[in-house]
């Protein structure tokens, strides 16, 4: 086998690497890996061409557990959505929604509000309403977000769940951007979901289209004016006239599903061990229907890149001139990031090594966005004691850490937020995070969309270049006589 020598300057296009990417992203995030859903033939195709490239490769398994060998197992609990129902009236009299228009969902076993006002809240820019004015009323919101002071705009979910927290019976939310009764009553079969030891908490959320609204108002041009008082810059919530019944019902399933971890055995395991991690894992179908639509989302970008990335390190680990580092190196691709963390979790809760062990974690997600030659963003910068670590890798390898603290804004949307959790220094630093227009380009069009496939123009310099990175950042955390556990600890 050929050794790749270590790349000095990263500032070059490393055009065979570029194509190991392709190959690997075209795989997963072809049809035929029907979207990498936890649970399904998608998950089997995956978890065996990952494991049987890593074997290849020259890793190990991973999960010290010799009766589970690559493969950690992960049992999810969840509740399923069976039954919708919601009844409204303006002015007490009754107005008839048919169930293509509206749709109920809980988290919970059932969840129920009776004859409770609707408070319209706009598209929530300002602050949050008060626990009074929530409390016994449906927040009432629009789908699309305006932006906050400062152009920060809050997905969907953080503003539901900031409503739902905040005291209101339920959220209703007026479905006027992409999203569709279908799709998200297709998302929701991924949502709500735990580990088998937590149970998911009960809530009421709802979802009308602009035609069931329209109907709700008394018409069309009520929606519009409607629409129009949230975009106002001085908008204040107010009650409208309309109050409404929701019962929403669930049934428990179960997903059984799994991590894989692999291992590059170090010189000096007993100095500890650095984790290179990404998910693996998308949402099967997420489509709306729409005629002509692709149902799979092949979630190329998402996290087929990131998978792509791992394997591509792992296999530089093993061929660096010098042999293995000192530490061992994990490679763990996570199981149900896309519901919430939860394979990143279930690693941290029963982990192969004492946790304690790990002196550094780097995350991989969506790292196709950015062209070569760009500066590098760090999703955790300043939460963890590895910054002066990063540092100094990146004057090495002639990379500019880019100084925004817009990436942290993601911190609880990667597994690094799990593994940070239970006290492991973990960070995501890649080119797509030091290419903000970019990135948000990307959330903007083809995230969590049926878009997000392979197709020509598919950026990969940047991911090079994060590989490569990569490769010397694990060799200077691997390394006991560079990064010391004990001194990192006492420079936090
Ligand atoms: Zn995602």
């Amino acid at each position: 086998m050929v050794c790749q020598p270590l790349a000095a300057a990263s500032s070059h296009h490393d055009s065979g690497l570029e194509q190991q990417l392709l190959a690997s992203i075209t795989q997963l995030a072809s049809d035929d890996f029907a979207g990498r859903e936890p649970g399904t033939e998608g998950e089997k195709k995956t978890l065996r061409y990952l494991a049987k490239q890593w074997f290849d490769i020259g890793l190990v398994s991973g999960t010290n557990d010799p009766s589970h060998p690559w493969f950690q197992p992960v049992t999810l609990v969840g509740r399923e959505p069976v039954g919708s129902r919601a009844s409204f009236a303006r002015r007490g009299r009754p107005v008839l929604v048919g169930p293509e228009d509206v749709r109920v969902m809980t988290f919970g076993r059932r969840g129920i509000v009776q004859n409770a006002p609707f408070y319209f809240v706009g598209r929530m820019a300002g602050d949050l309403p008060s626990r009074t004015e929530l409390a016994g009323r449906v927040a009432v919101i629009f789908d699309k977000p305006s932006p906050r002071v400062g152009g920060e705009v809050l997905p969907l979910a953080v503003r539901q769940n900031a409503l739902l927290e905040g005291g209101a019976a339920a959220v209703l939310t007026i479905l006027d951007s992409y999203r569709t009764i279908a799709s998200v009553s297709e998302r929701r079969r991924h949502q709500g979901f735990a580990l088998a030891d937590d149970a998911p908490e009960g809530d009421l959320e709802a979802y009308v289209t602009m035609e069931g609204m329209a109907r709700l108002l008394g018409g069309r041009d009520a929606l519009d004016a409607l629409s129009n008082e949230a975009n106002r810059p001085d908008f204040a919530p107010r009650l409208l006239d309309l109050t409404g019944s929701f019962e929403a019902t669930t049934r428990q399933t179960t997903i059984r599903t799994h991590n894989v971890i692999g291992r590059l055995p170090g010189r000096h395991p007993e100095e500890g061990a650095v984790l290179l991690l990404a998910h693996w894992d998308h949402f099967g179908t997420c489509g709306t229907g729409k005629i002509g639509e692709h149902l799979i989302c092949n979630g190329a970008i998402d996290n087929a890149s990131g998978l792509a990335g791992l394997t591509e390190i792992a296999r530089r680990l093993v061929h660096q001139p010098g042999g293995p580092p000192d530490r061992d190196i994990y490679v763990l691709a996570t199981t149900a990031e896309e519901m919430g963390l939860l394979g990143a979790q279930a690693f941290a809760e029963s982990p192969p090594l004492p946790l304690g062990k790990i002196v550094a974690a780097f995350n991989l997600d969506s790292i196709a966005i950015a062209p070569a030659g760009g500066p590098l963003g760090v999703v955790g910068q300043g939460m963890t004691r590895l910054d002066s670590g990063l540092a100094t890798v990146a004057r090495e390898q002639h990379r500019k850490i880019a100084a925004s603290d817009w990436p942290n804004t993601f911190l609880k949307r990667q597994d690094g937020w799990a593994l940070i959790s239970h006290d492991i220094p973990a960070v995501m630093i890649t080119s797509a995070y030091g290419d903000r227009p970019r990135f948000q380009h990307y959330l903007e069009t083809d995230y969590h969309r049926p878009g997000d496939v392979v197709k020509p123009g598919l950026e990969l310099g940047g991911a090079a270049e994060d590989v490569w990175f990569h490769v010397a950042l694990v060799r200077y955390f691997a390394d006991p006589r560079r990064w010391s556990a004990s001194v990192s600890s006492a420079e936090r």
